[in-house]
């Protein structure tokens, strides 16, 4: 049994990490680079928009498990909306058309038969092609298994490989998409419902999970990034960060639970996963709540989703490489336009706005980086990984960080 836990990154999968290790009785010591936790699931106070806003817009579905059990660990279920039953309101922001994507109940899905849960103009023909998907091998895009000239291409596969995957389609691993699509809308309704945070990201799922582990004992040690680790024969000796030097004793551990580009800094050996995508977020401030529902799919459309939160629209724009090295000011005045459109208030002026670009959200989800990903178990006795990039099955998202946090921790108890 190990005597310290030293998790590095205060992320999701730290977190979960931190969790399962403390819920056991074992000491934990969290080292983060950052001032605070939740890594690329984070809040903070906006100058510009004057209130909390949050990194990037998360969308979560009820399928997710291990969200829901780290939910239900740190008291926080009531934190987030479930919206219930499934239902996945669309605008196309070119033709103005909208309708509602509603999965039936059950695993027969009927619904793609019904003009009033379906997507608006798709043919039958062409939700079968879901079995290519299925049955991709590991080295097929997106864009390899199903036929990209269609409307439920446009209207469906698309807008949910940008979004589930954070990468074009023709980059995009099928077998990624296909898990996803398999745990949610292939299970029907009730696996297949949209879930977000009430408030911030912060107060639903990260300071939680932080009160909870201090309550534990769980120390906590900010602005502490790791510059270096101290490899021994099949061991890890210690580590150094920017605050101190820590010497392992025999029965000491790591749970790294950084993300890939700083695991190929620190330890190139692992060869994790190579690149990555952005994501943009933009929070425009409106001058009231619009009536619309909490989350809307756009197509047709520079962005992807549309969320209200109270009198902010924030939109999120995924695999949005292109736009890094754009103004924000640009890039708010180019999207504003299909905002609006969304909105029901076409031609409105653009309201202040707030461009977040996190040009290092999710690690490139390709084919090649999917047969890269390692599991939890590295060669080095007292070292085990964790982190949305490592061998999880899904795509990068919250439900694999803390999946792979729980795993990690599992792995050290062997
Ligand atoms: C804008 C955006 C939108 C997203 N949208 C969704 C979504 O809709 N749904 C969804 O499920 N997922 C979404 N994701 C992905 C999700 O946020 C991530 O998969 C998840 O937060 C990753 O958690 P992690 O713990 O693996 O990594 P991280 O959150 O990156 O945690 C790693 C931590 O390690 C710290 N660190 C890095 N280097 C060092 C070092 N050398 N020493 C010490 N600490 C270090 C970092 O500061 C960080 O706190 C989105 C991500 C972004 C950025």
């Amino acid at each position: 049994m190990t005597e310290t836990v030293h998790v590095l990154g205060a992320g999701l999968a730290g977190l979960a990490a931190a969790l399962s290790l403390s819920k056991d009785g074992r000491k934990v010591v969290i080292h983060e680079a950052a001032r605070q936790a939740g890594g690329r699931c984070r809040s903070y106070h906006d100058a510009v928009l004057d209130r909390v806003i949050d990194n990037g817009n998360h969308l979560m579905m009820s399928a997710n498990d291990h969200v829901f059990g780290f939910l239900k660990e740190t008291g926080s279920v009531s934190r987030v909306a479930v919206s219930e039953p499934a239902a996945y309101p669309f605008c196309d922001v070119e033709t103005g058309e909208r309708w509602t994507l509603r999965p039936n109940r059950g695993r027969i899905g009927w619904w793609i038969l019904d003009s009033r849960r379906n997507v608006k103009g798709a043919r039958l023909r062409d939700y079968l092609q879901a079995w290519r998907l299925l049955t991709a091998g590991p080295d097929r895009t997106v864009a390899d298994c199903l036929s990209t000239d269609t409307v439920l291409w446009r209207r469906f596969w698309e807008p949910l490989t940008v979004a589930a995957l954070n990468i074009a389609p023709d980059e995009g691993a099928a077998r990624l998409l296909a898990e996803v699509y398999r745990r949610t809308f292939a299970k029907g309704e009730a696996a297949a419902r949209p879930v977000h945070v009430r408030g911030s990201l912060a107060d639903s799922l990260i300071d939680p999970a932080r009160a909870l582990l201090e309550r534990r004992g769980v120390e906590f040690c900010f602005r502490a990034r790791v510059r270096s680790l101290d490899l021994a024969d099949g061991r890890i000796a210690g580590f150094e960060t920017t605050r101190e030097t820590v010497t392992l004793g025999n029965l000491d551990a790591i749970v790294m639970a950084l993300p890939s580009w700083s695991v190929a800094e620190l330890l190139p050996e692992i060869a994790p996963p190579e690149g990555a995508r952005m994501i943009l977020n933009l929070h425009y401030l409106l001058d009231a709540k619009p009536e619309l529902a909490p989350v809307t799919g756009l197509t047709g459309s520079i962005a992807q989703w549309l969320f209200i939160r109270g009198p902010v629209a924030s939109v999120t724009v995924s695999a949005a490489d292109a736009f890094a090295e754009t103004a924000s000011e640009e890039i708010a005045a180019r999207i504003w336009p299909e905002i609006a459109v969304a909105l029901g208030t076409p031609g409105a002026p653009q309201p202040p706005c707030r461009v977040v670009k996190e040009k290092r959200a999710t690690f490139a989800e390709t084919p090649a980086n999917e047969a890269r990903r390692p599991g939890p178990v590295t060669r080095w006795r007292n070292l085990v990984l964790a982190g949305d990039w490592t061998a999880t099955g899904l795509p990068a998202t919250i439900e694999g960080a803390i999946q792979s946090g729980r795993v990690a921790a599992r792995a050290l108890r062997i």
